[in-house]
């Protein structure tokens, strides 16, 4: 008999965190906290009700990095989970520095620097396709989900009952990730636990939106502006540098890419794991083909300490954003809720032969999804009390990339896994709505949830 709780995502996006159940085992897919727009001022909310289980676990299983799926974890040690924290090598090294980055910004609000240290002693390391043992009678798996460097799908075998939870996972090709490769038909899955983020938004080809970004960058450069990219520091910002060295190949020496914030630091690791194991074989071939080792190593790509001029940082910044040079600059924070971003749009946001081009998805409520709906007037804060109003000439535009499944991809997903119970997750509702009227249409019923709740008992 089994039973499923949702502590968090099951009708929004946000604090993932699912808890498998019998009578002797419990295991936790993913435990995320939900962050909340800055000028809200509010800290970000842990999955509910998870913490008086924590002492009774038997593992903790993490689909991939992004905080709204981790970075809950250090607190179940916090609340005192002894047990193991089974993750994809990459992911190990990405959550090292956001769990870092968290308590940084936020304080001890969820754990401390011992619990951190806890979670990240307790993580055992798998590749991807390799079954491992979670406990008597229960085996799990980890599959590619494309959605981020080490992302992964988990395959749970329960005593018999296969069960897959997606995570956050993408249909479409991208510079470091071939689709998603969904489940063997021949083995069908018995429940599915699915994410349904885009299930109510139509996402264009990536073949269109980089062809559009492309236009705009071309006209940036021609009026003789700088192109500033705000970006998802995982994830987007490669895919990004992956393009534009590849597409600007020799364009780029002339209209320098410049990169800046925690972009950096994931540059390094996409680097440690640029092989066979962890990305398509196609960027790898087309690099060996080219003579580059990374796409970071592009002669036109310098990172904000190989700028020229001279100063800290913020100085550099300054000269970026006012100097004459055409450039792009590629920086965090991809929804603008601080990051250099804010330095270069004080600096750079009043001159309209500039562009500012949003390549993520802008949660309501951001400074980001203000701007791209197009208010002007916008205060920037420094974080040491300094608040700059700036009024904003510069061109502003979105494109549409999307680190998440179209509904195709999603439909495509259950019907090559067959699986005779469906849960629709990590969506709004909206969004689950229309997942569930794309199923009936093919013959399946999604069970859609509301908050926290405990799921009737299988089978
Ligand atoms: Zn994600
Ligand atoms: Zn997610």
């Amino acid at each position: 008999m089994l039973e499923i709780t949702v502590f968090g995502a099951s009708d929004s996006v946000g604090k993932s965190c699912v808890m498998i159940s019998d009578r002797d085992n419990r295991v936790l897919l993913d435990a995320g906290i939900q962050l909340h727009p800055r000028r809200t001022g509010l800290l970000s909310t842990p999955p509910e009700g998870v913490d008086k289980f924590s002492s009774d676990l038997a593992a903790v299983l993490l689909s991939h990095a992004h905080i709204d799926h981790s970075a809950y974890i250090p607190a179940l040690f916090r609340a005192d989970y002894q047990g193991l924290v089974h993750m994809t090598s990459p992911t190990r090294d990405i959550v090292d520095i956001l769990w870092k980055d968290h308590l940084k910004i936020e304080g001890p609000h969820h754990f401390g620097i011992s619990h951190l240290h806890k979670a990240l002693d307790k993580s055992v390391l798998h590749e991807y396709n390799r079954k491992f043992r979670i406990s008597d009678g229960i085996t799990a798996e980890f599959h590619d989900a494309s959605h981020v460097l080490g992302s992964a799908a988990i395959l749970l075998d329960w005593e018999g009952t296969r069960i897959f939870y997606t995570g956050d996972f993408n249909n479409a090709k991208t510079p470091f990730h071939d689709p998603i490769v969904y489940p063997d038909p021949d083995e069908p899955i018995d429940i599915l636990l699915t994410e349904t983020t885009n299930a109510n938004r139509r996402i264009s080809s990536r073949k269109v939106t980089t062809s559009n970004l492309t236009k705009s960058l071309l006209k940036c450069y021609a009026r003789g502006g700088k192109a500033i990219i705000p970006s998802f520091a995982l994830g987007r910002s490669q895919e990004i540098q992956a393009y534009l060295t590849s597409e600007f190949d020799s364009f780029l020496p002339k209209f320098p890419l410049y990169i800046d914030g925690m972009i950096l630091d994931m540059n390094e690791i996409y680097k440690k794991f640029l092989n066979r194991k962890w990305v398509s074989p196609r960027i790898l071939m087309e690099l060996k083909d080219r003579g580059y080792r990374s796409p970071f190593d592009h002669e036109g790509l310098k990172t904000i300490d190989e700028v020229s001029f001279t100063g800290r940082r913020g100085k550099k910044r300054e000269k970026l954003a006012s100097q004459n040079e055409v450039s792009i600059i590629l920086t965090t924070s991809g929804m603008l809720e601080g990051g250099p971003v804010y330095d270069y749009l004080r600096f750079g946001g009043g001159n309209p032969l500039n562009g500012l081009y949003v390549v993520g998805y802008q949660v309501e409520g951001t400074l980001g999804s203000e701007i791209v709906s197009g208010n002007k007037e916008i205060s920037l804060s420094n974080g040491f009390g300094d608040v700059f109003d700036v009024t904003l000439a510069l061109e502003v535009k979105r494109f549409d990339f999307s680190g998440h499944s179209s509904l195709e991809g999603l439909i495509q997903m259950v019907q090559y896994s067959s699986p005779s119970l469906i849960y629709a997750i990590h969506g709004e509702p909206e969004a689950q709505q229309a997942y569930s009227q794309a199923l009936e249409e093919i013959g399946h019923e999604a069970i859609t949830l509301s908050q926290y709740e405990v799921l009737p008992e299988y089978p």
